[in-house]
């Protein structure tokens, strides 16, 4: 065959940049690239794929920028995305970035990368920021040990980007890593008893087999399915988990710490030969910190600090947002609208209730939430970005395993209660699917803040001495049955993986990134708007319609009296399964009912259901003018009260203005409560505030748990909560009346 002879061919090659998060392969991959891109560190899980090119007489390179990852177990998304991709695409050379002044924590990763037997590059990044803390590197001596060429470079300023080029190509050409860490006599016997099974195995073909029979050993979640899938699996399953079971036996301890032990043993001695502190026992800045911060005891205290911090961030930073938001929408905004359609005739009519009851209240409970998720996403973006997230994870980490879950868990549990639609998107911030789904379904039992004027006024109706300690008890209830349910769901759908991968890599600590804060909040407050909007919206929607149709009554549409409404009747159908709980009628049914769309609105429907006069007052008439100074000057407002709630955020501040002293809906609701429960009102009042706190939060809680953990599980929690509501007040009300509560 003839071979027709072309202009010499661009040579191509495929470059993966790997490395932990933060050690400075997004800024390697934009100076070689040339790429605009952006460049921090994104909090959460968002894993982004980055491709660029470079072109250099007859070479090409096509680089791939990889998600940051302490380790190449099967941990995070992250390492996942990461490992599939340098196993499954194969690059031709993998770039290695690490940070040198972190030489020892970053050469964990590398080591593993290394042991996927593609050929490898060392870039030994931030050389700039190591010299001037006085470090010094012997490269040849970490070439030589890691079987690969290791390039300083310091990415930002442009400083060695020729010389890894020139490695990259020189590596793509060279045989295969010589690359081989020991991980003494016992390991290494039963990796070569593994390997003499694994000959019999087509995995073989496709990954490195000394890589396999290691993560055999280490009990790899994934290379387990792999093996599972082919012919006679099982059998290489069974020896591996011998081998394990023999390793185990010989040395005492679980075979992943052994195998994870050997390697940062073997990296402390490689960095003790290869690299010179100046000063002797230098100290840097984040290990000072990390003193206190990851101490045994001084750092649950340290964390249990920072979460209130962003609790009360959430809560009070965004408190008068909330409010201006609020008083707009029903001030100006309402009467500019009635205005509007009183000029085109529609005045007083039904287009005018869905505009203002329906379609400006429903934009309103969505708006209320941008505030406080900007807030949470501002707070959670500072403790990831700082690096202290991590840190607070590995201090927590040893209490919540004992409860099945991870450290992380414990801040949305403590953002839940402020409000549960925050908590539920920062279950975002845990690194497995399988905790983020606990946590999101027990983050609803938690009780809000919005919960409480409820608690505030039935409190003083049915318990008036013990009100506090009433109060108190449904918050400790709430946790409590969080943990039960926990424990339960522990037991039955969501078995513990084992692989809430301890956190033992810290990134060092590092100034929050203004520019990458603010995109961040942006982005996730905006997908929230995106996929919980429309369903606040047509829930509110479908309540305003429904107390708008008349059922066998008197009233026209828009203008019909409560209880002769389609929602009157809706609601009188729920009253004979509450008859048991001690409130079985149509108004606490009704209550009820619009609670779903937002805790806040059980009292004020309340109070329109039992026809006292409610807080929102008829709408007043002001100029055009004055509705713009109104604005304007509430908006100063918020923003002085944000800069005054900013000193308080220390102090502890569990006033409640929320006085429920409204004598007429008082006595109505104690009057309905008697004559429901059969005269055991209290027992029922009782029931009804149980019920309040463990049922369905709201809609948009709703909604972000089927964005957050997916539609089934959105049912799950939705059923469930009303299952345990309803079986717990149930409890409540029939104990309270045995016990003669009156
Ligand atoms: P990635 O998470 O690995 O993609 O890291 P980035 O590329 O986002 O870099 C993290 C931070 O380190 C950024 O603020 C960079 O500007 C900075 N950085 C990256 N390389 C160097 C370097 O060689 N020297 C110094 N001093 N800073 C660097
Ligand atoms: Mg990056």
């Amino acid at each position: 065959m003839m071979t027709i002879a072309t202009a010499p061919a661009a040579r191509a090659l495929s470059v993966a940049l790997a490395g932990n998060p933060n050690a400075g392969k997004t800024t390697l991959f934009n100076a070689l690239t040339g790429a605009r891109q952006h460049v921090g560190n994104w909090p959460g899980k968002t894993v982004e794929k980055k491709t660029g090119a470079l072109v250099r007489d007859a070479l090409r390179l096509d680089i791939t920028d990889l998600p940051g990852a302490y380790s190449l177990s099967a941990y995070s998304l992250e390492e996942v995305v990461a490992r599939d991709f340098i196993l499954d695409e194969r690059p031709d050379v993998v770039v290695a970035v690490v940070d040198a002044a972190n030489l020892e924590r970053n050469l964990y990763l590398v080591v593993q990368l290394l042991e996927l037997e593609t050929p490898g590059v060392i870039a030994l990044n931030m050389i700039d920021v190591a010299t001037r803390q006085g470090l010094d590197f012997d490269v040849a001596r970490l070439s030589e040990a890691l079987g690969a060429a290791v390039v300083p470079t310091a990415a930002r300023r442009g400083e060695g980007l020729e010389p890894i080029v020139a490695a990259i190509a020189a590596a793509a050409g060279a045989p295969r890593s010589l690359f081989r860490l020991d991980y003494g006599p016992v390991v290494e016997s039963e990796i070569d008893a593994l390997l003499a099974a694994l000959a019999q195995s087509s995995l073989v073909l496709a990954y490195p087999p000394r890589w396999l029979a290691i993560k055999l050993l280490e009990d790899d979640a994934d290379v387990a399915a792999k093996l599972a899938a082919e012919a006679g699996g099982a059998e290489l399953l069974a020896t591996a988990t011998a081998a394990r079971a023999r390793l185990e036996a010989a040395l005492g301890e679980d075979a992943d710490t052994v195998l994870a032990d050997r390697r940062y043993a073997w990296i402390h001695a490689l960095v003790g030969r290869a690299m010179r502190a100046e000063r002797a026992e230098t100290l840097t800045l984040s290990d000072r910190i990390d003193r206190f911060a990851t101490h045994r005891l001084l750092g649950i205290p340290l964390f249990l600090a920072a979460m209130w911090l962003v609790f009360k961030i959430t809560t009070d930073l965004s408190a008068p947002w909330v409010d201006w938001l609020d008083a707009v929408l029903t001030g100006p905004l309402s009467r500019w609208m009635l205005a509007a359609l009183g000029a085109l005739g529609l005045g007083e009519t039904w287009v005018a209730s869905l505009a203002v009851d329906g379609v400006l209240a429903g934009v309103g409970s969505v708006l209320a939430f941008v505030p406080v998720l900007l807030a949470l996403y501002f707070a959670l973006a500072v403790l990831e970005d700082s690096g202290y997230m991590a840190r607070g994870a590995f201090v927590m980490d040893r209490l919540m395993k004992r409860i099945g879950l991870q450290g992380r868990s414990f801040l949305p549990l403590m953002v839940g209660f402020g409000c549960s639609v925050p908590a539920i998107y920062a279950t975002r911030t845990l690194t497995n699917q399988r905790d983020r789904v606990l946590t999101g379904l027990l983050v609803p039992f938690i009780s809000c803040g919005a919960r409480l004027p409820v608690y505030v006024l039935f409190a003083a109706i049915f318990f008036p001495a013990r009100a506090g300690l009433v109060i108190l008890g449904l918050y400790v209830l709430g946790i409590v049955v969080a943990l039960g349910v926990g424990l339960l769901l522990q037991r039955t759908l969501l078995p513990a993986t084992g692989e809430a991968g301890l956190v033992m890599e810290l990134p060092p600590y590092r100034l929050p990134n203004a520019r990458s804060i603010g995109f961040h909040m942006w982005q996730r407050t905006r997908a929230f708007l995106q996929h919980a909007a429309s369903l606040i919206l047509m829930t509110t929607l479908v309540i305003w319609l429904l107390t708008a149709i008349p059922l066998g009554g008197a009233g026209t549409f828009a203008d019909t009296p409560m209880p002769e409404s389609a929602f009157g009747r809706v609601s009188a159908l729920a009253a004979p399964a509450l008859r048991p709980l001690g409130f079985g009628s149509w108004e606490s049914g009704g209550a009820l009912i619009t609670g779903l769309v937002a805790k806040e609105v059980v009292v004020s429907t309340l109070a329109q259901i039992h026809d006292v006069a409610s807080a929102t007052d008829a709408v007043g008439t002001t100029t055009f003018a004055g509705d713009l100074v109104e604005i304007v000057t509430s908006f100063g407002r918020a923003v002085v009260e944000t800069l005054r709630a900013i000193p308080g955020l220390v102090g502890i501040n569990l006033a409640t203005d929320e006085a429920g002293d409204d004598a007429a809906l008082s006595a109505a609701l104690r009057a309905s409560f008697e004559e429901t429960s059969g005269g055991h009102a209290a027992a029922a009042g009782l029931a009804f505030m149980v019920f309040v706190l463990l049922y369905t939060p709201c809609m948009a809680a709703v909604a972000a748990e089927r964005h957050e953990l997916g539609t089934r599980w959105m049912w799950l929690s939705l059923f469930g909560q009303l299952a345990i509501a309803w079986l717990i007040a149930l409890a409540v009300f029939q104990l309270g009346r045995l016990l003669g509560g009156g």
